[in-house]
């Protein structure tokens, strides 16, 4: 049995019970529908792509308020009087989307440019003004609220019924799930999960990830305002009460109690929370003797609990519980056949690529680059050494777009590229390696490898989440397993790629360099970890590489490989360039000989 025959036969159990279940139950089940829908959102934001928001209560009051607004107020009445009743809601549903997904943008625009807990604290905010916005607005009724909403009406049949609403908020809970899934297995999914802890090196495939931190915000948004829509027919009533910041905190505590980095963990979180909460609201004023908010300080030790007991949630446990008997289930992906990739012509051979005038990097006081000059050629290897602390990460990050020289020139394919950023590096054919490695740990290394090709796709979000990509998927995810199996690594595809070793570690992200078919490839350090003979395939490559017509440079300290790899070499010490020329120029240059206390370079 696979874990997706486990979904069907849930979902079928459920639909099965659903008709014979007590009132008070579907009741219950409603409200965790609705309080899933608004976690799933907050586990994609939070969970996968790192970013924490109180705000999410606020979004579903947009999406409450919005409905309750068209389908009472006196005013959109006259407005709208041309107009059937039954449509009424599903324009309210169509308002507040449209307002929440302004109001998200706009906040995303202001608070995600800016590193650090600007989200955070932008949405604690948003949640508190909009809760007395809500309640001081005489149009949206005041803290009374606004009442008498109409029920849903879909294509004639009447939800007036919670047990029929029912059906249709978990049969949208489900298709969200499903949706997101979808878009959390394919090119802008690989993208979202570098959000949360790989942005440097996600910029440098070339993802916008500033653009996919909104659009991400933007989602988690929009499935809170359908959350907010669905409450309102279902109560019949809104007022600013469930909207409240301290609801928002409650979302938060779904998503990371259920399990923060798992779709299904919003379920688990939603229905958790929502039992123990009607639990807890009966017995604690009897055992307190006195009524109040208590529940959400035994919220807080609980969220403690869970964070230091099972860090990732509870769902991770679940399912590891569950695995003796359920495999996850097959790769589906490969039937499409591939579409063909778009490649690169590469520059002729002997043309200058990649070229650094007078580089300067001044860490306040530490200069790291001095007036640096250096080119790379299509067709050479050209090897930058010098010891540790010598500036040639910095340069190489100069040279990529991570960061900007504090004077001096970078061209790339012959443009200038001051002031861009590492994703237009990218764009122009540059590939690169990180000394420190940068991967997604838990991943799949044929999944961190598809990364690197994330240019040479262009399916966006909607064609994610509903499969309409897959020819294309196919075709990357084909590219990304050639790659591997040229870097030897294809024993290793589906591991992740943290229980890798160091060296390997590298070879992967070589791949992942060469999968978005570079003009340029910087490789900083990469045969360090690796053993004598995973060096020799490691030189092939290069020189196999270079043969096609690739500009390579690379740092490296290992001489040996350096010298009979390199065509050029360029020798780097506190940050001046004190050497460049030939390999066996170099090592004869009594400067570099200094430079290396007197050592042999051969
Ligand atoms: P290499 O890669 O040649 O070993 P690096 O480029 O990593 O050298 O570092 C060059 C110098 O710049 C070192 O003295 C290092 O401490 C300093 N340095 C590097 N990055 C930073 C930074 N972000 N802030 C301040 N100093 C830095
Ligand atoms: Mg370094």
């Amino acid at each position: 049995m696979t874990s997706r025959h486990l979904t069907w036969i849930a979902i079928a159990l459920l639909a099965l019970a659903w008709g014979l279940l007590p009132d008070f139950t579907v009741t219950l089940l409603n409200y965790i529908g609705l309080y899933a829908m608004v976690a799933v959102g907050l586990v994609l934001l939070t969970g996968v792509g790192g970013m924490t928001s109180f705000g999410q209560a606020a979004f579903v009051g947009l999406g409450a308020y919005a409905t309750a607004w068209i389908t009472t107020s006196p005013q959109a009445a006259q407005a709208l009087a041309a107009l059937p009743a039954g449509l009424l809601p599903w324009l309210g549903l169509l308002l507040g989307l449209v307002v929440t997904a302004l109001i998200a943008w706009g906040l995303g625009a202001v608070t995600l440019r800016l590193s650090g807990h600007y989200l955070p604290l932008g949405t604690i905010a948003w949640g508190l003004s909009l809760y007395y916005i809500f309640g001081n607005l005489d149009v949206l009724g005041g803290f009374t609220g606004l009442s008498g909403l109409p029920p849903l009406k879909l294509f004639g049949l009447d939800m007036t019924s919670p047990r029929v609403l029912g059906v249709f908020i978990w049969a949208l809970l489900l298709l969200g799930i499903w949706a997101l899934h979808n878009l959390l297995d394919s090119r802008p999914g690989r993208a979202i999960r570098s959000l949360k802890s790989g942005r440097v090196m996600a910029e440098s495939m070339g993802v916008d990830t500033g653009q996919y931190r909104i659009k991400l915000f933007v989602l988690a948004a929009l499935l809170a305002a359908v959350s907010g829509w669905l409450y309102a027919h279902l109560q019949r009533f809104v007022n600013p009460t469930p909207f409240a910041l301290n609801i928002g905190i409650e979302y938060l505590f779904m998503a990371v109690v259920g399990g923060s980095g798992h779709l299904w963990g919003a379920v688990l979180g939603a229905a958790l929370i929502t039992l123990l909460k009607s639990e807890l609201q009966d017995w604690l004023p009897q055992v307190l003797g006195t009524t109040g908010n208590f529940e959400t300080v035994v919220f807080g030790l609980v969220m403690l609990l869970v964070l230091q007991r099972a860090a990732d949630g509870l769902w991770p446990m679940l399912a590891g519980a569950t695995r003796r008997f359920v495999r996850p289930p097959a790769r589906a992906g490969t039937q499409a056949a591939p579409a063909p990739l778009a490649t690169r012509a590469l520059p002729p051979a002997g043309e200058v690529t990649l070229e650094a005038k007078d580089v300067t990097k001044r860490f306040s006081g530490l200069v790291a680059n001095n007036a640096v000059n250096l080119d790379v050629k299509a067709g050479e290897v050209h090897a930058l050494i010098g010891p540790n602390g010598a500036g040639k990460s910095t340069f190489f990050n100069m040279i990529s777009g991570v960061d900007d020289p504090t004077s001096g020139t970078v061209r790339l394919m012959g443009q200038a590229m001051a002031g861009k950023p590492s994703r237009d590096f990218a764009r122009l054919g540059l590939g690169r390696t990180f000394q420190h490695v940068r991967l997604l740990g838990q991943r799949s290394v044929l999944e961190n490898v598809a990364v690197g090709a994330h240019l040479r796709g262009h399916r966006g979000w909607v064609s994610a989440m509903l499969r309409t990509d897959r020819h294309e998927e196919a075709a990357l995810l084909a590219e990304a397993r050639k790659q591997i199996e040229r870097c030897g690594l294809l024993d290793y595809v589906d591991t992740p790629a943290a229980s890798l070793p160091l060296g390997q570690q590298r070879i992967v992200e070589i791949a992942r360099a060469l999968a978005g078919h570079p003009a340029v490839l910087l490789l900083d350090e990469p045969a360090a970890g690796l053993r004598h003979l995973e060096k020799q395939s490691l030189a092939k490559l290069l020189t196999q590489l270079r043969a096609e017509g690739l500009a390579i440079l690379v740092v490296e300290h290992d001489m040996e490989f350096v010298m009979n790899l390199a065509d050029r070499v360029t020798v780097l010490e506190f940050g001046t360039v004190i050497a460049s020329g030939t390999p066996a120029e170099v090592q004869a240059d009594p400067r570099v000989l200094a430079a290396y206390l007197g050592g042999d370079l051969s």
